[in-house]
């Protein structure tokens, strides 16, 4: 185990900055996951700490070591990737042992080792299988496997998940979190899917641009965006946002004003101001009471109707002009989670509230956020 200290990372490539100034303290034993849209500069990040690019400016420790300048074999670490290289023609036992053959560990050691790895991922009853023989899931365990028979200190995993199917995406996501559990290591992971970001993280990392835009639990990341950019990506279905500007009395936007006092809320008279409300925390006016603070009430049209099962996805459209976006949300549409048995239907006008306590306001010329709970 080790902790991973980045201070001043900077990579560049001729034009593009893919890594601007990042300073990230992981703490030894900690699952971090970094997230964030692809182009983002994810990967060329952790390839910093994994050696296979060598920063422009900056340094990376892993643990106390200066790691900068140290190739990928130096440093401790084991890496699994989204394209699962197993060696054809080796059998499981074969391709998991394979770079401690190579570095000429002991049999009984290899032999050991392979074992315990096998355990963790559930290969047992396996080794001589082919990789042909093999499902995509099982293949991506014997890819872990071998990364764990390495005992690294720091394992790094890039979209690890990426190409299995969503069935098996969701079982992996476990393991991982198990095999976390069992290793006790440090677990660098690399993911633009934000799902695999919230279930299986101690802290996130959400990168835009090269830039880190907020460090900490997942929950906090949801509860308590630090700018527009965290509050629009995290969260699934994402944050409903509506754009307008602070008055002497609240909020006024085209489609919806929020009553509030601005000095008690730290905003000032005329700041332009975006505010966000996820779809759980939207209400059907005559269901107010499940807000902890319901707001003012808003009239609405049903448009679309996406029964989910578990809940219900309901695109409102918050006046008879607003024009349904084919792309997606736009202004004057508001999306709802609601309880799957609602009796509602499309083209029926509603009413409903807000929870004034889930209420996001955030800055629109800088993005950050003001506010997570409107008084
Ligand atoms: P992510 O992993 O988040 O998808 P990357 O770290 O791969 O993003 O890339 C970040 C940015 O750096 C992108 O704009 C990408 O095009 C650029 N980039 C990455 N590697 C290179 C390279 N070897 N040469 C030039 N540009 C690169």
């Amino acid at each position: 185990m080790a902790s991973v200290t980045l201070d001043n990372i900077t990579k560049r490539y001729e034009d593009t900055v893919a890594v601007n100034d990042m300073n990230l303290e992981i703490r030894d034993g900690e699952f971090l996951t970094l997230v964030g849209p692809s182009g983002c500069g994810k990967s060329t990040t952790m390839e910093t700490v994994a050696g296979l690019t060598i920063p422009t400016e900056g340094s990376v420790h892993i643990g106390d070591r200066e790691v900068t300048d140290l190739p990928p074999k130096d440093r401790g670490i084991s890496m699994v990737f989204q394209n699962i290289a197993l060696f054809p023609h080796m059998d499981v036992y074969d391709n998991i042992s394979f770079g401690l053959r190579l570095r000429k560990y002991d049999q009984t050691e290899i032999e050991e080792r392979v074992e315990r790895a096998a355990d963790v991922v559930q290969l047992e009853g396996m080794m001589d299988r082919m990789p042909e023989e093999m499902s995509g899931g099982q293949r991506q365990r014997v890819a872990i496997a071998r990364a764990i028979v390495r005992e690294p200190e720091v394992f790094l995993m890039d979209e690890p998940l990426a190409n299995l199917d969503a069935e098996l995406r969701v079982h992996m996501r476990t393991q991982l979190q198990r095999l976390h559990r069992e290793l006790d290591t440090t677990i660098v992971y690399v993911t633009h899917d934000q799902a695999q970001a919230m279930t299986m993280s101690d802290r996130v990392a959400v990168i835009d641009g090269g830039a880190l835009q907020q460090v900490a639990p997942p929950l906090t990341c949801y509860n308590e965006p630090d700018n527009l950019f965290v509050a629009g990506f995290i969260g699934s279905p994402a944050m409903n946002f509506m754009e307008g500007a602070a008055t002497d009395d609240g909020f006024e936007s085209r489609y919806v004003d929020v009553p509030f006092d601005p000095a008690e809320n730290g905003i000032e008279p005329d700041q332009s101001l975006t505010v966000g409300v996820r779809p759980e925390d939207v209400y059907l006016e005559r269901d107010q009471e499940l807000a902890a603070e319901p707001s003012r009430t808003y009239d609405a049209i049903v448009d679309v109707l996406e029964p989910m099962g578990d809940e219900m996805f309901v695109y409102l459209l918050l006046d008879e002009d607003v024009e349904a976006s084919a792309e997606g949300r736009g202004a004057g549409q508001l999306l709802v989670s609601l309880d799957p048995d609602t009796v509602i239907g499309e083209g029926e006008e509603i009413e409903v509230v807000f929870d004034r306590s889930n209420i996001h306001v955030f800055d629109s010329d800088t993005g950050e956020a003001i506010t997570h709970r409107l008084r």
